[in-house]
């Protein structure tokens, strides 16, 4: 299936602004919103999913650029998976913000793939928070999380010494006849078996640890790997980290969604960083060579003399990393000059008289203006 142009599909202009496209996405968002759409309930999810696609591409500027010049195949790379998954979307917050906290249920069902899998096991979700410092390096993490996990005894077959045998309650078929009604009225329905559930194979004897589930509730350690650059809301899938499905079935996947702590120095933009950095004013007035902490270190800035405050210097490449990419944002620093809280009497005695200097500049630059 050829994939549609991503401006087509919001139906914005090439030219159309941040703005204009969130605007367009909210719009079709709450057409195809699963519950309340009039389309047939498959349409919907998959229109959705085709607008939220193409909304995380034009609403990010390098995504963006990458598809102006490359097209669909300059995007698919910034994917997990090679395409777009839900675990790619990273704007849960405007759905939240569109829908509400009580429409979500049913779009994170869909987000977390829970109908689509008929079998298996359910995926589940993590909420993880890092530091700054965490996003900045990259981190591995173990979490714990209670789950049904893969029956260690029986090796998840459910069955006593791992023997499977054709089911009997159904002959191997896996379906099986039920009559109903009465009389003439009388007809024969066919279910899947509910002991092999459909697979014609059932343990031979159950396995004594799980009682035939194959599955054991557990508290698991998973370790999580964190790369460098993760932003907030990013979403992390561990294939096959989920619960354990039953016999023969897969796992689900889990999914972490990470969140960073706010930090009490920087500010994060993207890649960007900010923070506001304290000098005197004789640093400001006179220039100086000012050390500021950057997450790796520290940069070392010239101050030019005559600094005012918030006057903003911009340290190129000392911002975040760029998941998937090699570059760094920059970081940005605001100047605050900072007023002494205690002078001693000679610091106060050069500053009165710095005060009375002044004043007759000023008065002799009043007279010179007046004068023009
Ligand atoms: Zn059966
Ligand atoms: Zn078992």
């Amino acid at each position: 299936m050829t994939k549609r142009d991503y401006y087509e599909v919001l139906g914005v202009a090439k030219t159309a602004s941040v703005d204009d496209i969130k605007k367009a996405y909210r719009k079709l968002a709450m057409q195809y919103h699963p519950d309340v759409t009039k389309e047939d309930r498959k349409v919907a999810e998959e229109k959705f999913k085709e607008v939220s696609e193409a909304y995380e591409v034009l609403a990010d500027e390098k995504k963006r650029q990458l598809y102006d010049q490359y097209g669909h195949a300059g995007v698919n790379s910034q994917f997990q998976d090679g395409s777009f998954n839900w675990s790619d979307f990273s704007h849960q917050g405007d759905l939240r913000d569109i829908f509400g906290d009580g429409g979500l249920g049913s779009i994170f069902d869909m987000l977390f793939g829970r109908q689509q899998r008929s079998s298996g096991g359910r995926d589940m979700r993590m909420d993880l928070q890092i530091t700054l410092e965490e996003a900045f390096r990259g981190v591995k993490r173990r979490i714990t999380v209670p789950k049904f996990d893969k029956c260690a005894k029986c090796n998840g077959t459910g069955a006593k010494d791992g023997k499977v045998v054709s089911c009997p309650d159904c002959g191997g078929t896996g379906q099986v006849r039920m009559a109903q009604g009465r009389g003439f009225s009388q007809f024969i329905s066919v279910m899947p078996c509910r002991r092999c559930r459909g697979t014609g194979r059932a343990p031979g004897n159950n396995c004594p640890e799980c009682e035939g589930r194959g599955k054991i509730q557990r508290t698991s350690h998973i370790d999580v790997d964190i790369p460098a650059g993760v932003e907030p809301g990013t979403r992390l899938r561990v294939p096959g980290a989920g619960e354990a499905g039953g016999p023969g079935e897969p796992n689900g996947d889990l999914y972490v969604a990470i969140d960073v702590k706010p930090h009490n120095t920087w500010k994060r933009e993207g890649a960007d960083l900010y923070m506001e950095f304290p000098v005197t004013f004789a640093q400001a007035a006179l220039g100086a060579d000012i050390e500021i902490p950057t997450l790796d270190g520290k940069a070392n800035v010239t101050l030019p003399s005559s600094t005012q405050s918030d006057t903003v210097f911009r340290l190129k490449g000392s911002g975040m990393p760029i998941l998937n990419y090699s570059g760094r944002g920059d970081q940005y620093v605001k100047v605050k000059i900072k007023v002494p809280e205690k002078l001693n009497q000679e610091q106060k005695d050069l500053l009165k008289r710095f005060a009375v200097l002044e004043a007759e500049d000023r008065s002799f630059m009043g007279k010179f203006k007046k004068r023009k």
